[in-house]
């Protein structure tokens, strides 16, 4: 039976941490949200962040844009909260409307403030191992390895998913640890051979119960970061936890896995901006 990986027990160690910080060196962090348009899952993604600033102590600011948004007028906000002393953190809600450019929009956020680390340049210090803002997702799951002594050195880790939040940024963490890494896809021809070795697992696809217990190696480390709903409406991700936990080594649930860590190490992300400040 697997070990479940309480990423909700973690993420309230890493913002009360946080918040002793912000006391102790006097801080005052500030982050601002930008959500253009109406997507009711990104608005409850902002609340939860909104509560998670409030507990550790930064100054929460939402700057709602209407879906008639247009590029400039997206780049302009952004322009103006990079120029705001105030500000340390500036995060993008995803996903914008339709016919913006958000590519465009992470490029401008000035990299100091990247505190989602999606601008090219930190993605640049990412996969040349250098010091900057990590995606919160792919960085809240090394710190759960971390918590739970899980050694990645010569592992064979599989990534299912390469997008540019979760999958690829998610290699390039498991890499510099010196696991050796495979990403799949849509494209993949046999996912099934590809994961039947894999010591460890990160399910980032978005589809229900696309991994299955047949697919996973016996002691397997499991992180589902897939965040769907089943047919009565209530939150799963990508694996088919029941199965899978009686065979894995460790496993992460959702909801109480992944999501709460992500936010966590945003939290962390917005206080390292500020003390770089
Ligand atoms: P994307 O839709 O951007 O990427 C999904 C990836 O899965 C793509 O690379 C796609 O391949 C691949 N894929 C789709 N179908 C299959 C399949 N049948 N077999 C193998 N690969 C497949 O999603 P995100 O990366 O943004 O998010 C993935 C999931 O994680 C979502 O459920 C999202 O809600 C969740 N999420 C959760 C977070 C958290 O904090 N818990 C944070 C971010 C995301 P291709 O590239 O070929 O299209």
């Amino acid at each position: 039976m697997a070990e479940i990986i309480n990423g909700k027990e973690l993420a309230k160690e890493i913002r009360l941490n946080l918040k002793e910080i912000v006391e102790k060196e006097n801080l005052s962090p500030k982050l601002a949200v930008i959500l253009c348009g109406d997507d009711e899952a990104s608005k409850v993604y902002v609340r939860n962040k909104s509560k998670a600033c409030d507990e550790v102590g930064i100054e929460f600011e939402e700057f709602l844009l209407p879906s008639t948004t247009t590029q400039k007028e997206l780049l302009d906000l952004i322009d103006k909260l990079n120029q705001d002393k105030e500000i340390d953190g500036i995060l993008l809600q995803s996903p914008i409307p339709k016919g913006l450019n958000i590519e465009e929009a992470f490029e401008k956020i000035r990299p100091e403030k990247d505190v989602d680390g999606f601008n090219p340049y930190n993605v640049g210090k990412l996969c040349i191992g250098e010091d900057g803002f990590i995606p919160c997702t792919p960085y809240g799951i090394m710190k759960m390895f971390e918590k739970y002594n899980i050694n990645l050195e010569g592992k064979k880790a599989v990534i299912v998913g390469r997008s540019n939040i979760v999958g690829k940024p998610m290699a390039q963490c498991l890499l510099s640890k010196n696991a050796t890494v495979t990403i799949c896809h849509s494209r993949t021809k046999d996912l099934k051979e590809e994961l039947k070795d894999a010591d460890v697992v990160i399910a980032a696809v978005g589809k229900r119960n696309v991994i299955k217990a047949d697919m996973i190696k016996e002691g397997a480390v499991v992180i589902d970061v897939g965040m769907n709903r089943n047919d009565e409406g209530k939150l799963c991700g990508d694996v088919d936890f029941e199965e899978i936990s009686e065979k894995a080594s460790f496993i992460t649930p959702v909801p109480g896995g992944v999501g709460p860590m992500t936010v966590a190490m945003l939290m962390e992300n917005v206080v390292k901006a500020c003390k770089n400040k």
